[in-house]
């Protein structure tokens, strides 16, 4: 426990170091639409690719708390750097619940030394963004599983060590029964199929590619076929709660920054509109940071408690955390914007990041769509008539 509390707050304060990397080439990254180089090595030096990864496999054994504390506070500097850390540590989450001995054995301490950043293929050409279906197989041949995917939008992929794909069972399955599969990049051929020119998130470098090659049957993460589990209890826990880390992280600091050059001006008295519009982001803001709080701490207390995430009030809330927090960030920013008017808001030559971090959230309610998860969430919502809140003590 020593161990793991001393790593910990080792990683906290590595996390603070390397915020001026970031905060250096985010308006680089941004314009190039490159994969951050410079700021992910920073991480990997900083110990922070590990911070997921338990003690006994030489990472600082954090948990999804930690998660979304460094996510949030990378966030503040690079949205692009900030959530390509956060969707690698969601990828670690799985495999170090889900992921075979023998492979967490080979796997995790590599992450933990920087070596692997941990790339995501659930996107696919035919059915979309929908998480829970694959049309690509495996086919087993001997020991091991062939894999030929395209994967049209794969963050960092051009820079993936290794990547987590879903995939259909095999040839003969369902398209629902859907297998996690570990590739090292090594094992792969791969080839890019398509640019990445966004209106945000630019430094994601979510380009297309395919991936074939073979791994070993005991690179698949999770029950041959049971992948919903992996995604119940980690990818979608993991995801929701960093990603809205992230977004938070980042208009948090919007905020913050309008707020500073505001007072550089001499402004201590404002007009109501614009003291409207400070409190209303305000309001947004803490209204995201109070849920994704209450939910992190059920995620927290049913892990402990070693119960299932899948339960409907915790999905539901893991649901209302990204569409509420996805939609409340972005809303801040327009909102400063406004305050920060055309010169110091709208312009890209401004001092203060409001343009950039407004076309970085926007992508927020398209990753992983809003519409497919309040879909799912309002028929889930038929079947909890009491209306279970997040905050557990609450009423
Ligand atoms: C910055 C960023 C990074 C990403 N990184 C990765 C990555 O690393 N790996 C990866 O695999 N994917 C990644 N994605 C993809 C992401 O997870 C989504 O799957 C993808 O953005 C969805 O694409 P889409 O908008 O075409 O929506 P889809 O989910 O394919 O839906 C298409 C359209 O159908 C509508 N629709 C779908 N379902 C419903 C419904 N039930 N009710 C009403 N309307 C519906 C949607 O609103 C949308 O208009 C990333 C996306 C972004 C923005």
């Amino acid at each position: 426990m020593g161990d793991r509390a001393e790593k910990l707050a080792a990683a906290y304060q590595a996390a603070r170091t390397t915020l001026p990397v970031l905060e250096q080439h985010a308006a680089t990254t941004d314009h190039s639409s490159e994969f951050p180089v410079k700021a992910v090595d920073e991480l990997r030096a900083a110990g922070l690719m590990g911070l997921l990864v338990p003690v006994e496999h030489g990472g600082a054994g954090g948990d999804l708390g930690d998660l979304v504390a460094v996510a949030g506070l990378l966030a503040t500097k690079c949205v692009s750097t900030a959530l390509i850390w956060a969707m690698h540590c969601q990828q670690v989450d799985c495999v170090v619940r889900f992921g075979p001995e023998r492979l967490c054995a080979d796997l995790l301490p590599r992450i933990a030394a920087g070596d692997v950043y941990l790339a995501s293929v659930t996107t696919e050409a035919g059915k979309g963004g929908y998480l829970f279906s694959s049309e690509a197989p495996v086919v087993s041949a001997g020991d091991m599983l062939a894999i030929d995917r395209q994967a049209p939008i794969v963050t960092g992929g051009k820079h993936a060590d290794g990547f987590l794909i879903t995939m259909r069972e095999s040839p003969d399955a369902d398209e629902r029964r859907v297998t996690l599969c570990y590739a090292d990049r090594d094992q792969l051929t791969v080839e890019t199929t398509g640019t990445w020119d966004t209106l945000g998130m630019r430094g994601t470098a979510s380009a297309g590619m395919r991936l074939r090659g073979q791994v070993p049957a005991h690179q698949v993460v999770g029950e041959p076929g049971g992948f919903r589990a992996v995604a119940a209890e980690s990818m979608i826990p993991a995801g929701h709660l960093g990603w809205s880390a992230v977004w938070l992280g980042a208009a948090r600091a919007v905020l913050s920054d309008v707020l500073t050059m505001m007072r550089a001006q001499g402004t201590d008295k404002v007009p109501d509109l614009t003291a409207d519009r400070l409190a209303r982001a305000r309001i947004d803001v803490e209204l995201v940071a109070s849920y994704l709080a209450a939910v992190r701490d059920e995620v927290r207390a049913h892990r402990r408690a070693g119960t299932s995430l899948s339960a409907m009030p915790t999905q539901i809330h893991l649901n209302n955390l990204k569409v509420a927090a996805s939609e409340l960030t972005f809303r801040a920013v327009d909102g400063l914007m406004q305050v920060a008017g055309l010169t110091k808001g709208y312009r890209r030559d401004s001092p203060i990041p409001v343009e950039r971090v407004f076309r970085d959230l926007r992508s927020a309610a398209l990753n992983y769509s809003n519409d497919r998860i309040t879909t799912a969430t309002g028929t889930l919502s038929l079947l909890d008539r009491v209306v279970t809140l997040a905050p557990a003590d609450l009423m």
